[in-house]
């Protein structure tokens, strides 16, 4: 068994790069990748730990792109595979995207303070490490009563739809896959599930255009999906000639229904071979 998608505290997760080392060797993994979104800082601590103890630890990482249409969506796109070590120029762009995202934790709190609310940027900052996202200011207004849980908080205060969202720069998807195949990795679309698109033509209409960007894989397998989900996917990536991805998506303590390797209720149990095929397809387009 394998998990190609999770998180460490770097970024949202709860778990340290040697917890999540350790939790995977825990449960048996044979092998793991970190994807934090927009950081290597937990994958960096992570490798000389899994070494040491003897994990395959594969790089990776989590983009937050945005997909620019008639309708703007959020788009998480994953990275495998970058060159070693990940590029500094790869590496500076990611900075500028974090600058974006300290710009716009800036705007949240101004915009949060002006309706009432008792927040202050060092407190939420405080929680995160390399990166300081919305799950943090989540956890904030839980503790201060704002909200009863981090998805009331979303829902009041964070999500798009509430009244206090602050938008954030962020990179387009054809930017996103350009810049992780210019770093030498493979760009493989995250829980398309969470595209939200309804009309499964429309659906692999969208995933086809952005194969023309570069796409080169699909993640498959995910907490997110149920079994006609999966079906789905694997059907679009073979009929499309797209690797084949698969992870839980963990968060630790952050998402506790999201179990480490397995998902949830079970629902997960990706075999090594899934690793095996993208590393192939990524080497075989490299050429
Ligand atoms: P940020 O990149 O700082 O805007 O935060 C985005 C992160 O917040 C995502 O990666 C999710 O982990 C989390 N998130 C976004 N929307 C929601 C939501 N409606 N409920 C819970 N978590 C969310
Ligand atoms: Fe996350
Ligand atoms: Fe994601
Ligand atoms: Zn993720």
């Amino acid at each position: 068994m394998i998990d190609l998608h999770t998180h460490t505290n770097e970024s949202d997760g709860s778990s340290s790069p040697e917890e999540l080392i350790d939790q995977a060797l825990a449960i048996g993994l044979e092998a793991m990748a970190i994807c934090d979104h927009d950081t290597f800082a937990g994958y960096d601590q992570a490798l000389p730990v899994a070494k040491a103890r003897g994990l395959d630890l594969v790089c990776g990482i989590e983009l937050s792109t945005r997909l620019v249409g008639k309708t703007e969506r959020a788009v998480h796109l994953l990275g495998y595979f970058l060159h070693e070590p990940p590029p500094a120029a790869f590496r500076a762009w990611l900075n500028e995207i974090q600058e974006e995202r300290r710009d716009r934790n800036r705007r949240l709190v101004a915009k949060l303070k002006s309706a009432g609310v008792e927040i202050e940027l060092a407190e939420v900052e405080a929680l995160g490490r390399s990166l300081t996202g919305r799950p943090h200011f989540a956890r904030v207004l839980v503790r201060k009563g704002y909200a009863a849980n981090s998805d009331e908080a979303f829902e009041k205060y964070l999500d798009e739809a509430a009244p206090y969202y602050v938008e954030r720069e962020s990179p387009s998807v054809s930017a996103g896959i350009e810049k992780v195949l210019s770093a030498g990795g493979l760009p493989v679309l995250a829980h398309p599930v969470r595209l939200a698109i309804r009309d499964p033509i429309r659906e692999e209409m969208l995933i086809g255009e952005m194969q023309a960007w570069g796409l080169g894989g699909i993640e498959v397998f995910h907490s997110d999906h149920r079994p006609a989900d999966v079906a789905r996917y694997a059907k679009i990536a073979t009929e499309h000639r797209m690797a084949v991805s698969g992870g839980s998506d963990f968060h630790g303590e952050a998402k506790p229904q999201i179990a480490l390797g397995t998902g949830v209720n079970n629902n997960l149990k990706i075999p090594r071979s899934v690793l095996d095929c993208l590393r192939q397809i990524s080497t075989s387009r490299a050429r």
